[in-house]
């Protein structure tokens, strides 16, 4: 099963209008790997200015949004709302929305079922802490977040990319190893085989994200089940190009 490499730069809450143009302009001034899908995740506020200057071949993502189209949720954005102003795609689950915010498996399910209903694309984050991990429990906490996602994603599948985050190496720069990332990536696949269908396990995307860099995402994008990349703090420098063509002589 072939699967298309996808690279998702997410700025968090960074950049301004100005630093938006350098980056932008970045992209547009060095080959992009064209086998590659390319999405930014920018602050929403400078998704409708951004989409005046991207390349063609550059998605746009939010990096969250509510469980409902619209209402009294004072500081909220729907899925309606993102797809209106040019946006794509929608991250949920990552670890800060996860625990600055408290969202627990249950909001980030009725927010994936938002999105999906609203026509967007999800890149649904999942990853354990560093006792998680140290305890053994990578694989049944990572397992037990996507299967309270199972239900929300139904039959779209195909619209959904998983991102395997461990908190631990997100922001740190201490990146999981190739090995490490492997391993749990083809246990995410063996999860789907056994618990949604083979189907899915073959086709879906798995990126990986924590301290993702120039100087290692050569060696993490040659892993089997590697499918791409969410990147953090990287995505703001000029080595995203880098990153975005990795996969480029694997
Ligand atoms: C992230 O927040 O998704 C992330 C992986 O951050 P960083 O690349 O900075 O570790």
């Amino acid at each position: 099963m072939s699967r298309t490499f996808i690279v998702c730069g997410n700025w968090k809450m960074n950049g301004d209008t100005e630093q938006t143009l350098d980056i932008i302009k970045n992209l547009t001034q060095l080959p992009l790997d064209p086998n590659v899908e390319i999405v930014l995740a920018i602050p929403s506020i400078y998704i409708a200015y951004v989409k005046t200057m991207v390349p063609y071949n550059v998605a746009l993502a939010a990096q969250n949004c509510w469980r409902t189209a619209k209402g009294a949720f004072t500081g909220e954005i729907s899925g309606p709302m993102i797809k209106d102003v040019g946006a794509e795609w929608v991250i949920l689950g990552p670890s800060e929305r996860r625990i600055i915010f408290k969202e627990d498996d249950d909001l980030i399910a009725a927010k994936v079922e938002h999105a999906l209903e609203s026509g967007l694309k999800v890149i649904a984050c999942v990853g354990e802490n560093q006792e998680q991990k140290d305890a053994g429990l990578t694989e049944e906490v990572v397992t037990k977040q996507i299967k309270a996602l199972v239900p929300a994603i139904g039959n779209n599948w195909q619209k959904v990319v998983l991102a395997y985050e461990p908190v631990w190496a997100i922001g740190t720069g201490v990146s999981a190893s190739p090995q490490q990332v492997q391993e749990v990536h083809a246990a995410i696949r063996s999860w789907l085989s056994t618990n949604v269908n083979s189907d899915v396990a073959d086709s879906v995307r798995i990126q990986y994200g924590g301290s993702v860099t120039e100087a290692n995402a050569t060696e993490l994008a040659a892993c089997a089940d590697v499918d791409g990349f969410l990147v953090g703090s990287a995505s703001l420098k000029p080595e995203f190009v880098d990153i975005i063509n990795s996969s480029y002589f694997i």
